[in-house]
Formats: C-alpha cells, structure tokens, sequence
C-alpha cells in the first residue's frame, strides 16, 4: 500500500539514527505532562533502534515558541518521561540552539543503545521555514533518518521535510501504524463503513466530506456544524453557531451524498439552552422546535440512540470532531455517548486526533479503540486524501 521505507530496510547497527518524534504533550502550569500517549506512542520505534544498536537521537517541537527559546516549552520534561518509560537514561541536550559544539560533543561520545534527546525544535525559527542551514545542521548529527512524527506530517518543516533530503531515510513504526490503519479504512473498509463527523464548523470538515462521500455508506453530523446543514434544510436553528455563507455548499453536500446513495444523518433532536454556558438552563427538543432565541449545545438523546445503532451495525467507524460543547458538563453526553457506542460496537474504530481523542481518553475508553491517531490535523488531511508532506518526502522503497 505505502510505497516507503520502513526502519526495517536500514542499516541501524553502528549508526547515529535522527528520529523525528511528536512530542507535542500537553503540560499543567508545573509542567507535569498530563497526557503522554505521544510518547508511549513512539516507544515502539524507540526500543527497536536501542535492541539493534543504534545511536539514538531524538527531536521534536513543544508548543509554539515562535522561533526563540523559551524555557516554558523546553523538552526537559519529555527526556525525564522517556527515562522512566524505556528504564534507562536518556540524555537532554540542553542547549537553545538545538544543534551546537556542545551538542555534537554529546552525540560524539555515544554508545550504541543511548538515547539523546535535543531540545525543542521551534526554538530556531528556520525550523518551521523549512530553511535548508537548519535541515543540514540536524542532519550533521546524524547517518540515518527516521520520520515518526505523524502529527506533524502535515507540515512541511527543516526537521521532517528538509532534513529528509539529506540523509538516508524511512518512516518508523507509528507512522506505519497510522496510515496503515486509515489506509485500509479508505482503501478497503469493512462495511457498513460509518464516518461520524461534528466540531465547530462545516467550513473545516468540507475536504474530508467530500472525499469520504465516495467511500463511506453513512455519514452522521453532529456538533456545531449540523445547524449548517439543518438551516439548509430550512429548520429554525435560533441563536446556534451558523455558517450563512456555507449554505449553499452544505445544500451541494446533502445532495451530493442522495446521488451517491451515502445515508447522510442529520440530528433528530438538540440540547438546547438560552447562553453558551454551562450553568443555564438547558433542555431537550426535536429539531423543528428550536426557539429563536436559544442556542443547540449538544446532541438529543433520539440522536443518541439513531447514531449509536449505526455504529453497533458498522463494520468501520471513523469519527472526527465532538457532538457537542463537551468542554461543558451539561452538554457532554452526545460526545461521550459516540465514544461509547465505538467502544461497544466490533467495528473497526478509529479516532481522528485531537478533541474527539482526548474525550475518548476522558471518558476511559482508549483502550477499546482500534485506533486513536496521534495527529488531528494530520489525520484530517489524511482523511481528506491529501498527500503528507513530511511522509512523501521519505525516500521511497
Ligand atoms: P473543531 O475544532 O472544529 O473540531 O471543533 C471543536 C469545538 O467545537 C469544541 O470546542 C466544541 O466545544 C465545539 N462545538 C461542538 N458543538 C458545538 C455547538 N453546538 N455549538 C458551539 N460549539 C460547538
């Protein structure tokens, strides 16, 4: 299917192997990761090149550090996580610069099985330039590299893309695992092949509706991107998040998917409250009694139960975006309820990044998932059958 190297096609023994990682992990303000699944993530192709003895030099970004340092978002932290997770030292490199003397002192003095990790890439702002001086200054540091940075796939920057013109390279295990796994869900589905889909708005979603309205046989909406479709429709959606100028393209998208014969549900029933917060009084109505002056937060509990029999049915479920404000308490149900029903059903489940993957993770439910992806951009583009840039650039086989 995916026509690149893999770690298995290099030569690791002996060598200093760069590995891209994402390890863009949230922090509390202590600066305690609270969620390190994109670091147990990347163990895989870690402890691969440590039992094969490689070097092992790891980079990523943290945050947003728009080009300076800033000791907030250093990677300390991750290399302290990471000694813990493979019971061995790993070794910061801590130096603001990212590559440096001091740094290639470091890399020079390893021992096949170490494991360094640099500090945070965007600290140097030709990294997100994808300026070529910064892709050869990492590259300097290193005989081979290992893309397993699915996050950030999706961008095109010094330490994934550029780097990756000038060093030997191949994709590592997670990577693997991703595309494999939506991949064969685009490819080769088993059916019914259900794709849920909600969030914020239409205007983000429309790329993956279209390319998944030739592929999937039900598409269920919800979130803040329904009332688009239900005022196309011509419902009352009172004071909900509305998208005027995406109407007539929400019109093209529901007759769309009638020519292509793909059920295309909308929600039957709202949670509805008067402000978009959560201590208001809210309650449950059919769609078309929406009140002018209130607002949809969440899905109803008919839209519940309909969704949730399709995804017992599926035979393939991917879903991308919230159902509702789950930031909220009150209006968290028709999120919570779609991890649920994933978890419950034996279908291929695959979780899109992002909000949807830490409300199934809240809600306790991970480990039931086929597959939680580590990207929300980088799984939406993916979805949408675009090409990765950071994966392209890998050499092919
Ligand atoms: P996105 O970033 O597009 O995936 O959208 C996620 C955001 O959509 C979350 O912060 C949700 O709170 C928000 N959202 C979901 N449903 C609604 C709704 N009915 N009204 C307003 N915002 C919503």
């Amino acid at each position: 299917m995916l026509n690149k190297k893999t770690l298995e096609d290099l030569q690791v023994r002996g060598q200093r192997v760069l590995v891209r990682c994402d390890f863009n992990v949230p922090m509390d303000e202590e600066r305690n990761i609270t969620d390190d699944r994109r670091i147990t993530s990347s163990l895989p192709t870690i402890q691969y090149l440590i039992d094969n003895g490689a070097k092992v030099v790891l980079m990523s970004h943290l945050g947003r550090p728009k080009g300076k340092p800033n000791s907030e978002l250093s990677l300390e932290p991750v290399a302290n996580r990471l000694s813990q997770l493979l019971d061995r030292e790993v070794t910061f490199a801590k130096d603001d610069r990212v590559v440096s003397e001091d740094v290639e002192k470091i890399i020079s003095s390893m021992k096949p099985g170490d494991v360094v990790l640099l500090e945070n890439t965007r600290f140097r702002k030709e990294e997100q330039e994808n300026a070529d001086e910064f892709a050869e200054e990492l590259a300097s540091l290193g005989d081979l590299y290992i893309n397993d940075a699915f996050g950030t796939s999706h961008r095109a920057h010094a330490s994934n893309v550029g780097i990756s013109n000038q060093l030997p390279s191949a994709i590592g295990y997670l990577i693997q695992k991703e595309i494999n796994v939506m991949g064969k869900a685009l490819e080769n589905p088993e059916r019914p092949f259900v794709a849920i889909l909600g969030g914020a708005k239409v205007s983000d979603k429309i790329g993956v509706i279209e390319n998944l309205l030739d592929k999937v046989d039900t598409i269920l909406i919800g979130g803040g991107m329904a009332y688009t479709f239900l005022r196309a429709q011509g419902h009352e959606v009172g004071t909900s998040i509305l998208e005027e100028d995406k109407l007539d393209l929400a019109r093209g998208l529901l007759e769309s998917a009638e020519k292509k014969g793909v059920k295309f549900l909308l929600p039957v029933d709202i949670t509805i409250a008067k402000e978009f917060k959560n201590d208001t009084d809210f309650k449950v109505v059919a769609i078309d009694e929406i009140p002018k002056d209130m607002m949809g937060m969440d899905s109803g509990t008919e839209t519940i139960k309909i969704f949730s029999k399709e995804i017992e049915d599926a035979g393939t479920v991917v879903w991308n975006g919230p159902m509702g404000v789950f930031e909220m308490e009150n209006f968290k149900k028709g999120t919570e309820a779609i991890a649920k029903a994933m978890a419950e059903s034996k279908a291929v489940s695959i979780v899109g990044g992002g909000d949807s993957a830490s409300a199934v993770e809240k809600a306790g439910y991970g480990e039931k998932m086929t597959h939680i992806s580590t990207g929300g951009g980088a799984s939406l583009e993916f979805l949408e059958g675009k090409s990765l840039p950071g994966i392209a650039a890998i050499d092919d086989r």
